[in-house]
């Protein structure tokens, strides 16, 4: 089941989530509607504050050709795709980073030059629970980095130059004016 996606002004993309502890029917059942709703939403990453869930959980879609070195190579093959992070920590960023324009689910049609580290270490647990480390290096990092930031009520305009920032600022607030309206917000 598609699930609505959260826009910028809705208070839950605020929240921090809280850990998840039970490893049911109930957790497959909301990553499959997760995982439905980017592919619909035609994303690569989304997190559960993103359907309104301030809970741990994200999951990630990177496709193959998005997946490779400047030479063409795969930069993460051992990474499964879909990728389910539940409960995902981010234990190391590498001090080199790059910048590239990143979009964001719950900004549509706005864009921006995000900084990130090139390559991550990182800990997750999967659906059954099982705990896994891991490292994911260029476009999966930036994603992987993007996803646990909403898990933690960040967002991509947070790491935005000010300048950028100030250049969006009359667009941001039409939209977070016009979603707490929807949710009728004062
Ligand atoms: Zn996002």
């Amino acid at each position: 089941m598609q699930m609505e996606v959260r826009h910028y002004g809705d208070p839950v993309l605020r929240e921090k989530g809280t850990p998840i502890e039970e490893f049911d029917d109930a957790l497959k059942k909301l990553v499959d509607d997760m995982i439905e709703t980017m592919n619909a939403e035609q994303g690569v990453g989304l997190a559960a504050q993103q359907v309104g869930l301030a809970r741990m959980l994200c999951v990630v879609q990177v496709p193959a050709e998005y997946d490779v070195d400047e030479e063409g190579n795969r930069e993460n093959p051992d990474l499964p795709m879909p990728l389910v992070l539940v409960n995902p920590e981010i234990t190391e960023h590498s001090s080199e980073t790059w910048s590239m324009d990143e979009g964001c689910l719950s900004f549509p049609e706005m864009t921006g030059p995000i900084s990130r580290a090139c390559s991550i270490a990182f800990t997750y647990q999967d659906l059954t629970g099982a705990r896994h480390e891991a490292r994911a290096t260029g476009f999966a990092a930036r994603v992987i980095q993007h996803e646990v930031d909403h898990l933690n009520g960040v967002l991509f305009i947070d790491r935005m130059s000010a300048v950028k920032r100030i250049a969006l600022g009359g667009r941001l607030k039409r939209m977070k004016r016009e979603t707490r309206a929807q949710l009728g917000l004062a």
